[in-house]
């Protein structure tokens, strides 16, 4: 079978499936498989498919037809300036989450040596961001999940930061080692009955572990914001993913706990979604 005939036999699996994008996801997912780009593709649309890579390719769209997210069937996703490897354990990194690096850097335009800790670093694609577009700056890194561990520790050295970073395999509660200039942290923060009213392919394929808020949600919020609050500097800044409802729940967390707001950012979505602080 050619290419082109592979692509759109898999487009139609997709679409009896309800798949949104079919002819896209097809093509991604055929890219995928033979290991080029979609210029190749385009170009080559009549050239035979080795059976061994229809084989792969079918199995792919079979496992895309019930709605598993084609990052975790390419192992891979694009965050801010680099291609991150992910595996089933670990949380897609969101465009959203684009929105805590801009804040960030923003916020260390002008430093020189910063420590910053992230807390559950997961695929690392937030620590590891800051650190490839901030030379002198070291990081952090701890997580309850030793898989998550494994991922962002290979994204590490394939963003060539890794001589920067610590990782650690903890709780959020055990925690105590360092201070630090900065701590970022994007927890879970989906109220626990919601987490089955989420997307299909997010609530069916993603990793509750980093999603499950507890019962309001707040519940590994609470516990980041007390742990930063230890663990960080006089002045030190603070940057917090939330979800679109939790402003001023959180706001009252982190005013207990010591800190200024400085700045509540919304999302591409309109949705208040980071917040900037300070320790006083
Ligand atoms: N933003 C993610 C979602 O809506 C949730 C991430 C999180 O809980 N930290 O799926």
């Amino acid at each position: 079978m050619n290419i082109n005939l592979a692509i759109i036999q898999g487009a139609k699996v997709l679409k009896d499936n309800f798949i949104k994008n079919p002819y896209l996801d097809s093509e991604i997912l055929l890219t995928h498989v033979i290991d080029k780009d979609r210029k190749y593709i385009l170009t080559n649309s009549k050239k035979d498919l080795d059976k061994e890579y229809l084989n792969t390719f079918q199995i792919l769209i079979k496992e895309r037809s019930i709605g598993k997210p084609i990052a975790y069937l390419t192992n891979k996703k694009f965050f801010w300036k680099s291609e991150f490897t992910l595996s089933d354990d670990v949380l897609i990194p969101r465009p959203d989450t684009e929105l805590v690096i801009e804040k960030i850097l923003d916020l260390t335009k002008y430093k020189k040596k910063l420590n910053i800790l992230e807390i559950g670093v997961g695929s690392g694609c937030i620590l590891l961001s800051i650190l490839k577009e901030r030379k002198s700056f070291y990081g952090t890194g701890i997580d309850i999940s030793k898989s998550c561990l494994k991922i962002s520790k290979l994204n590490a050295i394939k963003l060539k930061v890794s001589s920067k970073l610590k990782l650690y395999k903890s709780n959020v509660d055990k925690f105590t080692l360092g201070k630090y200039d900065l701590i970022v942290s994007n927890p879970p923060y989906i109220k626990n009955l919601n987490l089955k009213y989420l997307e299909k392919d997010v609530a069916r394929f993603e990793p509750k572990l980093a999603l499950d808020g507890g019962l309001d949600g707040l519940s590994e919020i609470r516990k980041v914001i007390k742990k930063s609050s230890e663990l960080i500097k006089k002045n030190g800044k603070f940057v917090l993913e939330i979800g679109f409802d939790q402003k001023n729940k959180v706001i009252t967390l982190l005013k207990k706990e010591g800190f200024y707001i400085n700045s509540i950012n919304k999302d591409l979505a309109n949705n208040d979604r980071c917040v900037v602080c300070t320790k006083i």
